[in-house]
């Protein structure tokens, strides 16, 4: 029994020591180096406007609402003056297919271009990176200061970098849960000690993950939790862009800059590896090294796989990336028809299951019915309802209503029929006659959506006693 509680206790301790002995081991934070370039270029170019785009998002409204909000409370996702119910799952199940197929495409194109250019993980570890040397200095210095014991500047420099990294990190977390719990809502609450616990947990925690992530794990994140590196390869041909050393070139000093600057600890000499993220930082590197030594740049490079570029451009020769493209094409296409084909009114006509009709004080048929509305805009919409083709003199009780904007309404209507007399044009009714009735916009009376039912009465025989 001694020996089970030995044996269980053993592997704990050993696994938390080996777990701390890993993460420091593989917290880059002193190792990588950055370096400029066309491809350091493009990365900024690529994600500054997707970092602007994701941080000033949440400080716009429209029409005094938060521009883009995932209402989870009214389970409405709304953008601009579009909001998306439930019921338009259709919109979300074509836009994830055109991501799905626009991810494929880009990685039959250019392999892990989306990991190195515009993934949160990398975008996030660069920033960071930038922060670590603009506080810290260059890779040299800071390996430098790690050597040296602890005194006032490598505390101030420390201190001064992972309070950078915090403030980032709680800065993502706000804009993050921005997205659900508008900015404005939250200052409010905040000003009356009322912030939602969970909108405080949720920034807390999305800020511990970016610090931990873009500080600390960094490629780890990459190298062993990414599912994306793992189908990689199924979606890839021998035409496929990879990042690629040129090794008969020869012309390799060994000065390791490659894998100094390479953010997930990698040495592309030894040919391609799951954990390469395509960033281009060895390709900025190695430039540089040859254009000091006046080499030739491209000893490392982005090529195809295995053909040449002209072999690579044919796409008679890649029908899976035009096929992609194709789909890509097709599901956003059909994201437009979706979208704008959507009634901004819903309206639906229930009749009450009590009695199909009944005869009123005032001697009119009646048949009762439950209006349900679902106004999908932003504003209240007032509406008319008018029976279309109407010969026989149907009347609605109540014609005008005004939705509230965005609101599910219900309310009680009632359609009549003053009792036919024997020589009325109403007598050539049947007991159930179908009904259409428009829904016109109050203020343009144009028609905005329309519905069908049926008035039931009873039969001329039953009538004529009356
Ligand atoms: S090997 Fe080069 S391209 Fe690949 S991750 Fe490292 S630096 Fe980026
Ligand atoms: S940067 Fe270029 S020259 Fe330097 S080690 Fe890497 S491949 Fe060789």
């Amino acid at each position: 029994m001694n020996k089970l509680i030995a044996t269980s206790q053993q592997p704990q301790s050993s696994g938390l020591r080996q777990f701390l002995s890993f993460f420091k081991a593989n917290s880059l934070t002193h190792r990588v180096r950055l370096i400029s370039g066309r491809y350091l270029t493009l990365r900024r170019i690529i994600s500054w406007p997707l970092l602007l785009l994701c941080f000033l998002t949440p400080w716009f409204s429209w029409n005094d609402l938060p521009l883009v909000h995932f209402d989870l409370v009214a389970k409405q996702f709304r953008v601009g003056s579009v909001i998306f119910w439930p019921e338009d799952l259709m919109v979300l199940t074509w836009a994830m297919l055109a991501g799905a197929f626009g991810l494929f495409f880009v990685a039959m194109a250019s392999g892990r271009l989306w990991c190195g250019f515009s993934c949160p993980q990398t975008v996030w570890t660069f920033l960071f990176i930038r922060l670590e040397e603009l506080i810290e200095g260059s890779r040299h210095k800071r390996l430098k200061m790690d050597r040296t014991p602890w005194n006032a500047e490598k505390i101030l420099r420390k201190s001064a970098k992972h309070f950078s990294w915090l403030s980032l990190s709680l800065w993502t977390g706000l804009t993050f849960i921005a997205y659900f719990y508008p900015l404005e809502a939250m200052a409010n609450d905040l000003s009356q000690s009322d912030l939602a616990g969970m909108g405080l947990f949720w920034i807390l925690f999305i800020a511990a993950m970016t610090y931990l992530n873009a500080g600390f794990l960094r490629e780890q994140v990459c190298t062993h939790m990414c599912p994306y590196s793992r189908f990689q390869s199924v979606m890839s041909d021998k035409s496929t862009l990879v990042v690629q050393y040129d090794e008969p070139r020869n012309d390799c000093i060994d000065c390791q800059v490659c894998v100094h600057v390479c953010p997930t600890d990698m040495d592309i000499r030894d040919g391609m590896q799951l954990s390469c993220i395509a960033c281009g930082a060895c390709v900025d590197a190695c430039d540089s090294i040859m254009e000091k030594i006046n080499k030739p740049t491209g000893l490392i490079a982005f090529r195809p796989g295995e053909v040449t570029f002209n072999e690579a451009l044919n796409l008679k020769q890649r029908p899976r990336l035009v096929g992609y493209a194709f789909a890509f094409v097709i599901s956003v296409l059909l994201i437009g028809i979706e979208v704008s084909s959507r009634d901004i009114i819903q309206i639906s006509l229930e009749r009450d299951r009590n009695s199909l009709y009944r005869i009123n004080a005032n001697d009119e048929i009646e048949n009762s019915f439950s209006l349900k509305f679902h106004n999908k805009t932003q504003q209240d919409m007032p509406i008319r309802l008018r029976i279309a083709d109407n010969l026989y003199g149907f009347e609605i009780s109540q014609p005008y209503f005004t939705i509230a904007a965005g609101q599910r309404q219900q309310f009680p209507l009632l359609i009549s029929l003053a009792l036919p007399d024997p020589d009325s044009h109403a007598q050539k009714l049947s007991n159930r006659t179908a009904i259409h009735i428009e829904v016109l916009s109050a203020e343009f009376d144009e028609p905005i959506n329309d519905m069908n039912t049926s008035f039931f009465m009873p039969s001329v025989d039953e009538i004529n006693p009356l």
